[in-house]
């Protein structure tokens, strides 16, 4: 997040100065560079024509390579030869996980909490391999037009966080390269569709590459695209096709050739894998593709047709469609409010994936643009913006807010304050009150997710809100702001709207909030929802007891012996005991129960100290009013 993507018309100079500015699409599997020439927008392609970059680092005996001539290296030396690095950009060790079948090369151990990969010129992190793609394409760019770079937009996932952006920056600083703008991948498809000039409405971008898939639902109103939700899986690609198929193929190898025991090494892996893809992309085009493999000396021929890559691939395409439908939910917009798909990634060549696609949204899908080119295309179209080509143009794009950003209440509950895929900026507020008399302090803890309770949300800051002047319990109005700005930031303050106290803490909301991380929470927020809800109305209802029970003992500490007889205080008594029994059960309905048999039994008590002109703590107010029913948040009111 944290991108608001808008031409600044401060940064506009005067029209015939033309600045050479490049859009990056810096991707998992290959990368490309556009830029507008003569107001016609293309990717550059390198001396042999070809415009994608494979994404691919070889460290060789004599020095670094890049691209085609890097993936050559990638069965012979596969330690050597670093594919797919985006995965670990912006990632800690913790995040690796060394079995993982995406990779043939090997972390090294070090102290530091930045995974190196450890290669024969020494061991390398993830934003330093990105920078020798980003250096390669750079001097593409040089090279065909002969000009200095003044800067480039480069695009990233729609769900990568600040770590994995910051990473993404620091590569392209290393590689010489002024970022004007880092873009998310499906805004910058929609930009090349020229979606912006066009009918005003709701469309869908869905972006299948070779390790991620991204789900944008944009909506374009006035010549202005809001971003009205994203959602995506970040370990989900053309890769796991070629997985699929790969296992796909060495089953039947092994059926028929039980002698070749040893498949797990990584060239043998490769050389299936290369097998596998080659065939799943010959089928865009073809019903049947051969495959021929070599391996240790026995050959091996088979065949893959359109029909069991069906077989092989539906999970897989599924499992992006469940993405889709939670992207249309958070958007609040139904399947057949999208009016076209944009399609965008390698991935969407798949016959399979688009009859899929379009059978689940029933409307027209963009193919018109090279799927591969037209995230570079878009970027190069919003470079050429920012640079002051075009200083007519106006593009605004909002992003949303990934997780819900709320606050801590009474009973460890999380009270959401903004919520899920709000567009930023954004400021919310919402008051509060406190809960004991005298109160003078409240402790603020700001919270990320989707989760009922503060232990299954992420904590990302507290501060404290202090020396307001002591009042009576629920008579202070502490007014909590939530700002978020155009760059993600979160500011939260506090206000006691009485005295005018006030506190207030700058929080990064996603900081370190990995991809899968978000996954996770979302998922567990879809599990337990159930659970949560049930725990959320009896720690309510707990609150709600205690709350009862303080009230009602100042109460009779202040007046029980002068308004009340033997009797009617054991009652009161029986009653009260009764309540702070039940309460410590999970019961919720006994003790909704035992609050009302409380309640009818001070009746009375409560009618005669109103009509008495006894001071008391409860100063004008009735026990129903402290002990309100089960569906108020007893503190917190929507304002
Ligand atoms: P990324 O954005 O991850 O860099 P790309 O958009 O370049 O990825 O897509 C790469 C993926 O597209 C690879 O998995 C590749 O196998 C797949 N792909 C490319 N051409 C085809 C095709 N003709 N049919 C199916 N998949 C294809
Ligand atoms: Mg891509």
């Amino acid at each position: 997040m944290a991108l608001i993507q808008i031409a600044e018309p401060g940064q506009s100079t005067t029209a015939h100065q033309h600045r050479l500015a490049v859009g990056i699409d810096l991707g998992t599997t290959n990368s490309l560079v556009a830029t507008v020439r003569s107001g016609e927008v293309d990717t550059l392609p390198d001396a042999e024509g070809s415009h994608l970059l494979p994404s691919v680092v070889h460290y060789g005996e004599d020095g670094i390579l890049v691209g085609e001539q890097a993936l050559q290296y990638s069965v012979s030396d596969p330690l050597n030869t670093i594919v797919s690095v985006k995965r670990f950009m912006g990632r800690g060790i913790e995040d690796i996980n060394t079995d993982d079948a995406h990779h043939s090369y090997h972390f090294a151990k070090t102290d530091s909490s930045v995974p190196r990969i450890k290669t024969r010129s020494g061991n390398v992190s993830a934003i330093e391999v990105s920078a020798e793609i980003l250096k390669a394409l750079k001097k593409r760019a040089v090279a065909t037009l002969g000009d200095e770079l003044s800067g480039a937009v480069i695009t990233v996932p729609a769900y990568f966080d600040d770590a994995q952006r910051q990473a993404t920056k620091d590569a392209a600083r290393l590689a010489g390269i002024k970022v004007l703008r880092l873009l998310n991948e499906p805004t910058a498809a929609a930009v090349a569709y020229g979606l912006d000039t066009g009918n005003e409405g709701v469309i869908a971008v869905y972006d299948l590459g070779g390790g991620t898939f991204d789900i944008s639902i944009l909506r374009l109103n006035k010549g202005v695209f809001e971003v009205l939700a994203t959602g995506g899986n970040s370990s989900l690609g053309g890769d796991d096709f070629d997985y699929e198929i790969t296992r796909w193929i060495l089953q039947q190898v092994k059926q028929q050739h039980p002698e070749l025991a040893e498949f797990d090494t990584p060239e043998i892996k490769r050389l299936i894998m290369q097998q596998a893809r080659r065939a799943k992309e010959a089928l865009a085009d073809v019903d049947e593709a051969a495959i021929e493999l070599e391996l240790n000396g026995i050959q091996w021929q088979g065949s893959l047709d359109r029909e069991q890559l069906k077989q092989l691939l539906t999970p897989l395409v599924k499992k992006t469609l469940m993405s889709c439908r939670r992207a249309l939910r958070d958007a609040g917009v139904g399947n057949d409010d999208i009016r076209e798909v944009v399609m965008v990634g390698g991935s969407t060549r798949t016959l399979l994936v688009r009859e899929m696609v379009a059978d689940f949204f029933s409307c027209e899908l963009l193919t018109g643009i090279d799927p591969d080119k037209v995230v570079a295309t878009g970027a190069a179209l919003q470079a050429d913006v920012l640079v002051g080509n075009k200083p007519e143009d106006e593009m605004l794009l909002l992003d949303v807010i990934p997780l819900s950003l709320g606050i801590e209440t009474m009973g460890g509950l999380v009270e959401k304050i903004i919520h899920r895929n709000t567009a930023i900026p954004t400021a919310k507020a919402q008051d509060f009150t406190t809960y004991k008399d005298g109160q003078t302090a409240m402790a603020v803890h700001v919270l990320q997710g989707e989760r009922e309770l503060v232990t299954d949300c992420r904590s990302l800051a507290r501060f404290e809100l202090r020396g307001f002047p002591p009042q009576v319990a629920g008579a202070a109005r502490i007014r909590v702001t939530f700002q978020v700005d155009a760059d993600g930031l979160l500011i939260v303050s506090a206000r006691e709207e009485n005295s005018g106290v006030e506190a207030s803490v700058d929080v990064k909301p996603s900081y370190g909030l990995s991809d899968s991380e978000v996954e996770t929470m979302l998922r567990d927020s879809i599990e337990h929802a159930e659970e949560d809800m049930h725990l959320r109305s009896l720690r309510e209802q707990q609150v709600e007891a205690d709350r009862v029970l303080e009230a009602l003992d100042s109460a009779l500490a202040v007046d029980g012996e002068q308004l009340l007889s033997a009797d009617e205080m054991s009652a009161i008594q029986a009653a009260r005991q009764q309540l702070a029994d039940v309460k410590q059960g999970d019961d919720v309905e006994a003790i909704k129960q035992a609050i009302k048999q409380l309640e009818s039994t001070c009746e009375d008590y409560v009618a005669r100290r109103m009509n008495s002109n006894i001071k008391s703590a409860m100063q004008g107010h009735s026990i129903e009013e402290y002990a309100s029913g089960p569906e108020s948040t007893a503190e917190a009111e929507e304002s």
